[in-house]
């Protein structure tokens, strides 16, 4: 089978699979990111983050995470909700709805895996959904699905950025995708739009001043200056990506594991403030929200009042 043959069932596969976009980048060292990177780690815009300066090398080069491997498959799964909370309720950010993606998504990523060892050839590789010191975004919008926007986000041409991303990376040698452009333009509405004034200048994020940041990895008490701040968001934030000219393409989801719960979608305010450990630990079984802990939870909604 010709590569290019290989690639476009591959592609076709994932598409069957209900992924969204899947395109093919050629593994390679990281080249200029590896300086921005670096310096923004050196500027600690990494914020409480540690993980993200461990492994810098292997981030740097996937070749380091899978020996031998010469082709990453880059997906990406839509999770932009049909059924949303409503604006005068404490919000939570989209992808924290439902289940947790990181298993929905692997699950995906690891049956597209099988498909190509048992149907098309034998490959060694490995699959990743943030599981890993690999630049997703970066890889994505190499394989071609689309670009990394002022918003340091991955934005998917007429879809927009409501997407998990995930990889395969494999030792075999496919037909390889082009890299997508910016078309962000003179737009600017992310910058103008951040609350905490995060996104310092296009394409680069302080998530020390970030609230998906802060009420979510911050393992500390949100700092003073953020407080007033944070408002209704009480899990996350997704400002920079709701004025997104390109989410007015955005189409609901059909993956079951992430439609929220009816209990999810109908807590009020002060359901929020009297929330037990037990109600906690029912409403976000399986779900990427259990990262906050539940004290962490009670932190934000003390600073949403
Ligand atoms: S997630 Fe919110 S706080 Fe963070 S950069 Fe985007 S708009 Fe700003
Ligand atoms: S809001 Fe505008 S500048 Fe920001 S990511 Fe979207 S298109 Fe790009």
């Amino acid at each position: 089978m010709s590569k290019k043959t290989l690639s476009l069932q591959i592609k076709a596969e994932a598409l069957r699979l209900g992924f969204s976009a899947c395109g093919i980048a050629r593994v390679d060292f990281v080249g200029e990111s590896k300086v921005h990177l670096g310096q923004w780690l050196a500027e600690e815009k990494h914020a409480g983050m540690d993980y993200m300066s461990s492994h810098f090398d292997k981030r740097c080069d996937p070749r380091l995470l899978v020996e031998g491997c010469k082709s990453m498959v880059c997906v990406a799964l839509n999770y932009y909700p049909s059924h949303k909370l409503r604006k005068d309720q404490l919000q939570f950010a989209y992808y924290a709805y439902g289940q947790d993606y990181h298993e929905v998504v692997k699950t995906k990523l690891t049956e597209l895996f099988n498909y190509i060892n048992e149907k098309l050839l034998s490959v060694h590789g490995r699959v990743f959904c943030d599981t890993a010191p690999i630049l997703e975004r970066y890889w994505a919008q190499q394989a071609g699905l689309g670009w990394i926007g002022k918003n340091t986000q991955l934005i998917i041409p007429k879809a927009g950025s409501y997407f998990f991303l995930g990889e395969i990376l494999l030792d075999a040698e496919l037909e390889y995708d082009s890299p997508m452009k910016s078309k962000c333009g003179t737009c600017q509405k992310c910058l103008d739009t951040c609350p905490t004034k995060a996104l310092e200048r296009p394409y680069l994020l302080n998530a020390n001043r970030c609230i998906s940041y802060l009420t979510i990895e911050n393992k500390e008490e949100i700092p003073e200056e953020y407080i007033s701040k944070i408002e209704n968001h009480l899990y996350g934030c997704d400002d920079c990506q709701h004025c997104c000219p390109w989410n007015r393409f955005a189409t609901p989801h059909l993956v079951p594991d992430f439609q929220p719960s009816e209990a999810f979608l109908s807590m009020e305010k002060a359901d929020w403030l009297n929330l037990t450990v037990d109600q906690y630990r029912a409403l976000f079984k399986g779900s990427a929200v259990k990262r906050s802990k539940y004290e962490g939870l009670i932190r934000n909604v003390k600073a949403t009042q």
